[in-house]
């Protein structure tokens, strides 16, 4: 392999190329990023950097400089095609980019509903530039809408309190995060949410944004209006893989990955947000998964098995946490509202507790509410596909 080129100049992109040099590469490597900005991090910016508490250099991912690395960059670039015959990326700016490994992490952006769109108090959170306007507006709010109440919805509308700002989340599901979330968890979450003043509404249906040019409330099928004068859509992301369309690549939901996250040509990889893979772990379940800390250990072993040539499954538990006012929830594995749930360590009472989940006997997924230490032993007991009865005895406080 002489050339490498990574698209998506983020946590994902960054990392992947970092290792590329690390697992001894030395051959022409390139970053090509539609940002214009240098790589950095996003889960700040519904929480610290939203709120006004660190500053955007804060934010860099960049360890190594660019030219440590020997990395060729293309910031501000998009890529718009891929020849997979000539083994080609197009860019905007008229220059193609010829290659003998590619690496795809061109992430996800959000969801926007028709009705909201393009007017001008109108919010989604994704980038740098999201977050520094959606900032602006907050700090001369008094009212604030938020469309969602899955964990990004729920971080914005922490932040939006601790500013100030009188807050409604509207969710149609009839509990929060009610996609990953069991709805006893769920229902724990929107009380700790009340309890801190946030108006949190679940199981509602919008009927309409009424205003000209901007929304100055939000009625519900109910007939009820919610005036606000920021409203938040956090409804969800949709991967970019437009420019891999009619390339011949396989796409569904997403970048069509094997265990080892080859997409469906040889020398071609996916991670972080874009990539949907099967996982060993869940008997082959395909998913993508939006976590920061899967897509820096995919980036990782993306690396080797492009440079070494190897095919090792990616094998480990999807792990995130979000942080809500003073609590840091942290979600292991692959849990589903269906399954066997048991509280081990803690209590919904005291505030701070961990969940197992079961399915088919054997641990699949953990929750903890302020309660990291435990949750690192659920991972492992996860990975080591410990069964459900093992797991409670093992972990129990
Ligand atoms: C506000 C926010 C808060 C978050 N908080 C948490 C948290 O607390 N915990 C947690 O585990 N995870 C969190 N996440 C998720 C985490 O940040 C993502 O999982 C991670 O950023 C995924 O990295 P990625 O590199 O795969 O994709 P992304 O970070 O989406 O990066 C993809 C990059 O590719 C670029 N791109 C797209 N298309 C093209 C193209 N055609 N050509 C060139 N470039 C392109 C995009 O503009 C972007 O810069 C949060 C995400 C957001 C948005």
């Amino acid at each position: 392999m002489e050339s490498i080129v990574v698209v998506g100049a983020s946590l994902g992109g960054l990392r992947v190329v970092e290792n590329i040099r690390r697992e001894g590469f030395s051959g022409r490597l390139t970053l090509v990023g539609d940002e214009p900005h240098r790589p950095y991090d996003r889960p700040p910016l519904s929480k610290e950097f939203l709120r006004g508490e660190v500053e955007a250099d804060r934010l860099s991912l960049v360890k190594k400089s660019e030219a440590e690395l020997s990395l060729d960059t293309r910031y501000g670039t998009r890529a718009v095609g891929l020849d997979l015959a000539a083994r080609r990326v197009q860019l905007d700016s008229g220059e193609a980019l010829d290659f003998d490994g590619l690496v795809i992490a061109t992430g996800a952006r959000p969801r926007r509903i028709d009705g909201a769109a393009g007017k001008e108090n109108v919010f989604v959170l994704r980038t740098l530039d999201d977050a520094r306007a959606l900032g602006l507006a907050l700090r001369a709010a008094k009212r604030a809408v938020v469309v969602g109440a899955g964990f990004i919805g729920l971080e914005v509308a922490a932040s939006c309190k601790a500013m100030g700002v009188e807050t409604t989340v509207l969710e149609a599901a009839p509990t929060p995060c009610a996609r990953a979330l069991h709805p006893a968890l769920g229902d724990f979450l929107a009380s700790f949410h009340h309890a801190r003043g946030v108006d949190l509404r679940c199981g509602v249906s919008i009927e309409a944004f009424e205003g000209e040019g901007r929304v100055e409330a939000v009625r519900l099928a109910s007939g009820e209006r919610i005036a606000c004068d920021v409203l938040v859509i956090g409804i969800g992301v949709t991967p970019n893989v437009e420019w891999l369309e009619g390339s011949g690549l396989s796409l569904e939901n997403g970048v069509r990955c094997d265990e080892s996250l080859r997409a469906s040509v040889e020398g071609v990889y996916a991670l972080g947000d874009v990539a949907s893979f099967p996982h060993p772990l869940f008997d082959g379940e395909r998913m993508r998964i939006e976590h920061w800390t899967t897509t820096v250990e995919q980036a990782r072993l993306v690396a080797q098995n492009l440079v070494r040539g190897e095919a090792k499954a990616f094998e480990k538990a999807p792990l995130f946490w979000s942080d809500q006012f003073e609590l840091k929830i942290q979600g292991v594995g692959r849990p589903s509202p269906g399954d066997e749930m048991a509280i081990v360590c803690g209590s919904f009472e005291e505030g701070r507790f961990l969940a197992l989940f079961g399915r088919g006997g054997r641990l699949v997924g953990a929750y903890g509410f302020g309660r990291p230490a435990e949750l690192v032993k659920a991972r492992m007991a996860i990975e080591k596909r410990a069964s459900f009865d093992e797991a409670r005895a093992s972990i129990q406080g």
